[in-house]
């Protein structure tokens, strides 16, 4: 039978009238497990990474995955057997690498809102680098790593103040966003950090956005982040790495970004022209290693057609997919087994008793009650964002390895989701 992979996600494809992932068909995972389930491929993943890894072929560089895209632990699992070092932003995360077995030299502390006591065990466990994000910050560090007896290996991420062109909400490299040193402070920032006794100027870094689609913010933010290393080091201040961040988008819906190996051809290519070939690189990547490795299946609940709008309610909701709710973000949704016959024009939506939860609109589908579909593109921000509202359980996640599937978290259980509670 040909099999008739999805666009953007060759690992799903119609063998016959089916959805399969790899070797497993999609509805049987559905019956055996119930819905909604979250339904990754290994294989996805390790081809989203090998992009990368053909892009640095030969180059020094380090892949730390941006975790808070997709952090269950089997899937920190699956990058940090790949040799992935990880990119975190809570010390919540740094626990689930060391929980999952990751190398902890290769992690890398982003985020604005760092506390004392993260900095702390981040420096305990012996983290590769703090990526800084102000002044205030730089100070506080070099206060816990003296208390520490350690000298706390630093980054500062720049704001290179270009416009990644997404989203406005994952949208980070632009003056007026709360990430990163501005451009204008940066040798000040870089020159305190060089005279503070607890901190070691290790590189320095910046990460533009999400979901970016074209070559061109990279290829900008770039030649400004080069500019800032050649400054910096003409002020005496070595710099061993330098971190160009991730935020390369995916197809969710015939989005075209570039592959990440024919990006970093050309970003390369720019690095070798400028003389800073030879560096120690390092990237975060977080969505496009796994945002189209997933995929979330659910049941159809009931068919609600009205005057102005058919719904298609379904049994995952915001909780679940928590992306078109707080970005107005689309996924593409399509039957597990397509029906013959002429599709309606229906708004899939969930069970939560919000205006808010809906996972598509207007969406062209032939449906029964108790036919189950699947959102695609669904690897990266979904889980990883989900919640209990309405006290939902939250669902659970298969790991297709092949035609093995793993179970790597089960259903939460109502009483999982009060169990940290007490009555008065
Ligand atoms: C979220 C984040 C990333 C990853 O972004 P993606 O768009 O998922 O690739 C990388 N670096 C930092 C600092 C981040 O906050």
């Amino acid at each position: 039978m040909t099999a008739k992979p999805l666009p953007g996600q060759p690992h799903f494809a119609y063998r016959g009238e089916e959805l399969y992932v790899e070797d497993l068909r999609l509805d049987d995972l559905a019956r055996q497990h119930g819905t909604p389930l979250f339904v990754y491929s290994k294989a996805a993943m390790l081809a989203a990474l090998a992009a990368y890894q053909r892009g640095f072929a030969g180059r020094r560089a380090q892949i730390c995955y941006a975790m808070k895209a997709n952090s269950s632990l089997a899937v920190l699992q699956v990058f940090a057997r790949a040799g992935c070092g990880f990119d975190i932003v809570s010390g919540g995360e740094l626990e689930r690498v060391l929980a999952a077995g990751g190398d902890v030299a290769k992690v890398i502390f982003s985020g604005v809102g760092k506390t004392r006591a993260e900095m702390r065990r981040a420096l305990d466990a012996g983290i590769g680098c703090f990526n800084v994000e102000s002044e205030a910050e730089l100070e506080v560090l070099n206060e816990v790593a003296l208390a520490a007896g350690r000298r706390a290996p630093v980054s500062i991420r720049v704001n290179p103040n270009v416009d990644a062109k997404t989203h406005p909400y994952i949208s980070t490299g632009l003056k007026g966003n709360k990430f990163g040193i501005a451009h204008e402070r940066t040798l000040a920032t870089y020159q305190r950090a060089a005279a503070l006794p607890g901190l070691q100027v290790v590189g320095i870094d910046c990460h533009i956005g999400s979901q970016i689609t074209q070559e061109a913010p990279y290829l900008d933010a770039m030649d400004r982040v080069l500019d800032l290393v050649q400054a910096i080091e003409a002020a005496g201040i070595p710099l061993h790495h330098i971190d160009f961040g991730g935020g390369l988008g995916i197809d969710y819906n015939g989005d075209t970004p570039p592959p990440a190996d024919a990006l970093w051809a050309k970003l390369l290519a720019k690095l070798d022209a400028r003389g800073y070939g030879q560096r120690q690189l390092m990237i975060e990547p977080g969505r496009s290693l796994v945002g189209n490795a997933g995929v979330c299946l659910t049941e159809v609940l009931y068919l609600k057609p009205g005057e102005q709008k058919n719904f298609c309610i379904v049994d995952a909701a915001m909780n679940d997919l928590p992306r078109p709710a707080m970005y107005e973000a689309y996924h593409q949704i399509v039957p597990l087994a397509p029906r013959a016959g002429k599709a309606g024009l229906w708004d899939v939506v969930g069970p939560v008793c919000e205006s808010g939860d809906w996972l598509g609109r207007d969406r062209a589908l032939h449906v029964q009650p108790g036919d189950r579909l699947a959102v695609l593109s669904a690897g990266a921000y979904c889980m990883s964002m989900a919640s209990n509202y309405n006290t939902r359980g939250r669902a659970a996640e298969i790991l297709v390895d092949g035609d093995q599937a793993h179970l790597i978290r089960r259903r939460e259980t109502p009483a999982d989701t009060f169990q940290l509670e007490k009555l008065l």
